[in-house]
């Protein structure tokens, strides 16, 4: 192996480009040459890539965003666009392209591997909604973002004896509701994953107002379905008032945590020891404390599960 290739795409993670640097380091560190494919699968296509030396990754290891910037890219899902792609990876010599991005990239990375092009996943989105790692690169700076705001909200919804709804990302997955519920000590978090009574939030704000609480906060998981609704139906049937509040892409932002930068860090360099090995199709994750590497096909097939232990424990502590 003399080539490889790396980029990043679908929705950007914070810590992105902490991976990039990893991939770009440990490949030029172990004798290989790095490319950089801009915009993700549509730079692929295009043959948007640059020569990475060590100092193009300089000074990135704390910042959002991607370097490389990151697009979704239809074409790559098609068969015409797909054999541009190909066709480019050929025309530039690149042996091995590591993937940085979420669930949509990774099955782009897997049909890349089926094509004979040895390409490794990391798993780059803020939703921690891969089954086969414990956590995904960019989910814990994004859980403390959101702990920010929900400290900010707390404040003013103390000031207003308020009940506030706080809407977070996560696509199918409740995991970023439910972490920054706990950490942020909400009284209901709502995900998708579990079923939940709106009658049955109702009674517990209103028992916990008739103790004497002021406000109170609810974490809602964006898959859920309307949260506008919720919030309304929410009001009507608790008669309190409620305010949502959804945050939106500011949770995609931010310079990324210690953790987000060590695991970027160390399964970039995972991924170029992996293509020096020799190997195929691999997704990284992580297992615990181990880095561990599995077949994407299997990675991906794999069904993501909220931790029932972490959700019991939320509704024992906002009793
Ligand atoms: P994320 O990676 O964050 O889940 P998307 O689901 O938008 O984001 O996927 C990112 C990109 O991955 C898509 O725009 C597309 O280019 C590529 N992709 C997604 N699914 C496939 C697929 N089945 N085959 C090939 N490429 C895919």
């Amino acid at each position: 192996m003399k080539k490889i290739g790396v980029l990043t795409s679908g929705g950007d993670s914070p810590g992105m480009n902490a991976a990039v640097r990893a991939v770009v380091r440990a490949g030029i560190y172990n004798g290989l040459e790095v490319v950089g494919i801009k915009r993700g699968y549509a730079g692929l296509i295009n043959g948007e890539i640059q020569n990475m030396d060590l100092s193009s990754v300089a000074d990135i290891i704390h910042r959002g965003g991607t370097i490389l910037r990151s697009a979704r890219c239809l074409e790559m899902k098609e068969d015409e666009g797909f054999k541009k792609a190909l066709n480019v990876i050929d025309i530039f010599g690149i042996e091995g392209i590591v993937v940085i991005g979420g669930d949509g990239s990774m099955r782009g990375a897997e049909k890349l591997s089926k094509a004979g092009i040895a390409t490794m996943g990391l798993p780059g989105t803020i939703d921690n909604d891969l089954a086969y790692t414990d956590y995904t690169i960019g989910f814990k700076t994004a859980v403390n973002t959101v702990l920010g705001a929900i400290s900010n909200i707390r404040d003013t919804s103390a000031s207003h004896d308020r009940v506030s709804i706080i809407e977070v990302m996560g696509r199918h997955c409740g995991d970023i509701a439910l972490y920054s519920g706990i950490a942020g000590g909400a009284e209901s978090i709502i995900v998708p994953e579990v079923e939940f009574s709106v009658e049955e939030i109702c009674k517990r704000l209103i028992q916990s107002k008739n103790r004497g609480k002021r406000h109170s906060i609810i974490m809602l998981a964006e898959g859920i379905g309307n949260a506008y609704d919720i919030t309304k139906e929410i009001q009507e049937k608790s008669g309190l008032e409620a305010r949502l509040t959804t945050l939106g892409h500011l949770q995609r932002g931010g310079s990324p945590v210690a953790y987000d930068r060590i695991l970027a860090s160390r399964m970039g360099e995972r991924a170029v020891k992996l293509l020096m090995e020799g190997k195929k199709s691999r997704a990284i994750g992580i297992t615990g404390t181990d880095i561990r590497d599995h077949d994407i096909s299997e990675a991906l097939s794999m069904k993501k599960e909220i931790n029932m232990e972490l959700y019991e424990l939320a509704k024992v502590l906002s009793i």
